[in-house]
């Protein structure tokens, strides 16, 4: 393992306009990314944040970059894997966006019909153009119980680690989560502070490279 991970963490909703007013997204804060940065951080790691529009403080000190859309994210973090180790994919990216921006607020009408096309997936972009020296951690907010879903995108996405978490988890200051790892085994932390779940991922990461 480099003795100073530089960590590549992304945060936050993405905001995928609907019109000058409007937009659809995910509930998140960003807490995870901000408890992230500073596990990293105090590990002697450098991270890097892209951030959707949070509304959690972040750490100072560090290379943060805003973004607002899926889009303008995955631009992002396509451009900054390459000079990074390990790419955290925490961000809540929303998963559809509107085909059509309209330019002028629409008005209240008694039904207004949306067509959505879905974002892209970054963190799977990211997957397929990791090096041999390079690790993908992803999450996975689920229901309850459904672990195997989390599975499913582990390999789907071509991930090193998901982390698993209940949908109670957001905006929620803990978090209960199941790593679940390629060769089939799982670990079950118990529920914690984000900031102390970060020290232990952060740590599961710096095992990535065996
Ligand atoms: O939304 P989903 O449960 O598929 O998210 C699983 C992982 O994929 C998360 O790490 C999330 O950040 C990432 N993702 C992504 N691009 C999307 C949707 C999700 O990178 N469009």
């Amino acid at each position: 393992m480099p003795k100073c991970l530089r960590i590549l963490i992304t945060a936050g909703p993405t905001h995928e306009p609907i019109d000058p007013v409007r937009y659809i997204g995910n509930r998140s804060s960003g807490q995870m990314g901000a408890a992230l940065a500073e596990a990293a951080l105090a590990r002697g790691h450098q991270p890097t944040l892209i951030l959707g529009p949070v509304t959690a403080p972040m750490p100072q000190g560090l290379r943060r970059i805003d973004v607002e859309t899926a889009r303008q994210m995955q631009e992002a973090v396509l451009r900054e894997f390459a000079q990074n180790d390990l790419l955290i994919m925490a961000a809540a990216v929303a998963d559809y966006r509107p085909r059509q921006v309209r330019s002028e607020k629409i008005g209240r009408k008694d039904r207004l019909v949306l067509e959505l096309e879905a974002t892209e997936d970054i963190v799977a972009a990211a997957s397929a153009i990791k090096g041999p020296d390079q690790r993908v951690i992803g999450f996975s907010l689920e229901s309850a119980g459904n672990v195997e879903r989390a599975r499913g995108k582990l390999h789907r996405k071509k991930l090193d680690l998901i982390v698993y978490n209940p949908t109670d988890t957001m905006n929620s200051p803990t978090v209960e989560a199941v790593l679940v790892f390629p060769d089939g085994h799982i670990e079950q932390l118990p529920c914690r502070s984000k900031r102390q779940f970060a020290d232990n991922l952060i740590t599961r990461a710096e095992a990535l490279w065996g």
